[in-house]
């Protein structure tokens, strides 16, 4: 195999003329000012070698990323009482669809839609408050990035939750069916907070790390969860990442991985690495168009694809 950082350069060389399809997320006002043309990408070997592109060590919005973090504390702190709550199949709906909510009665299809995500936020406020939920999910991050300069993006949480009605609305009706146990304004005003938090590829890739390498971040030696945990985080993120493109991205790159509608990715090729790409305009179902190509890239050059 030629040497990773060629292969991340052609990879990406070979989609930058795709960067401008799509659109930026303009549901988000903060984020829909975002300059389409940034482009970049990290790659992080459990070894501990980075490798980086373009815009790499640009921080931009992680929003549904964040959704993975949250994910990983919530099981943390119920272990698998939490299934009680979330689902964990593929919804093969939009990000914040409240369509199948009504049907099943309040328990959202899985962790990494909107519904699911401000659930497992209700969770990690249950008997805290939202400020001190948001600060224990940064300094989470904090400590599986090993930088503590990481932080939320005060105008990109304003934004979103002067925009927040959809969410609102999810959490409301959860709420009727006792599937949202804090108060709504408190549990939004945490998840929008939590999806402002603000990366580069770089921090993204090594805050991935450990879902690599069975649980265990490969730099620090610390367990983060089991290996059992990691390999079920990362089954839900093949079959759950990409929203009603999950099939779509599994077919094309064949990694765990999870989006967001700043433009991010993060992929896991599990015993190898973490792979973060970015790139602000969207696909029709919120996820980085040329960030997916570039990842298709990558895999067809390393064959690092698991399926
Ligand atoms: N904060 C975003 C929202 O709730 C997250 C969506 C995403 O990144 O897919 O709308």
């Amino acid at each position: 195999m030629k040497h990773l950082q060629q292969i991340l350069s052609q990879a990406c060389d070979s989609v930058r003329k795709e960067i401008a399809i799509g659109k930026t997320a303009n549901y988000i006002p903060a984020l829909a000012r975002i300059n389409p043309n940034k482009f970049g990408a990290a790659i992080v070997t459990v070894e501990g070698e980075i490798f980086r592109y373009g815009d790499a060590t640009e921080p931009f919005s992680i929003q549904s990323i964040s959704k993975v973090f949250a994910l990983t504390l919530a099981l943390n702190k119920l272990g698998d009482q939490l299934w009680l709550r979330v689902g964990r199949e593929p919804s093969g709906s939009a990000f914040n669809s409240i369509v199948q909510l009504e049907k099943e009665l309040g328990i959202p299809r899985n962790p990494l839609i909107n519904a699911g995500a401000l659930a497992v936020t209700d969770v990690l406020l249950e008997k805290s408050s939202s400020d001190n939920c948001v600060s224990e999910i940064l300094s989470f991050i904090q400590t599986l990035a090993n930088d503590d300069t990481v932080k939320i993006d005060a105008e990109v949480a304003q934004s979103e939750l002067n925009t927040a009605h959809r969410n609102i609305s999810l959490a409301e009706f959860m709420k009727s069916f006792n599937n949202i146990r804090c108060d709504v304004s408190e549990v939004v005003k945490a998840y929008c907070h939590h999806c402002a938090i603000s990366m580069n590829c770089e921090q993204l890739a090594r805050s991935f790390l450990f879902l690599a390498n069975e649980g265990k971040d490969p730099v620090t030696g610390k367990q983060v969860v089991s290996p059992q945990r990691a390999r079920r985080i990362n089954s839900i993120m093949m079959l759950c990442g990409h929203y009603d493109a999950s099939g779509d991205f599994a077919f094309r790159v064949g990694l765990p991985g999870k989006s967001g509608v700043g433009g991010g990715i993060v992929a896991v090729v599990p015993n190898v690495a973490a792979i973060t790409v970015w790139s602000p305009c969207l696909n029709s179902n919120g996820n980085s168009h040329a960030g997916t190509a570039a990842l298709e890239a990558i895999t067809q050059a390393t064959r690092w694809n698991i399926l």
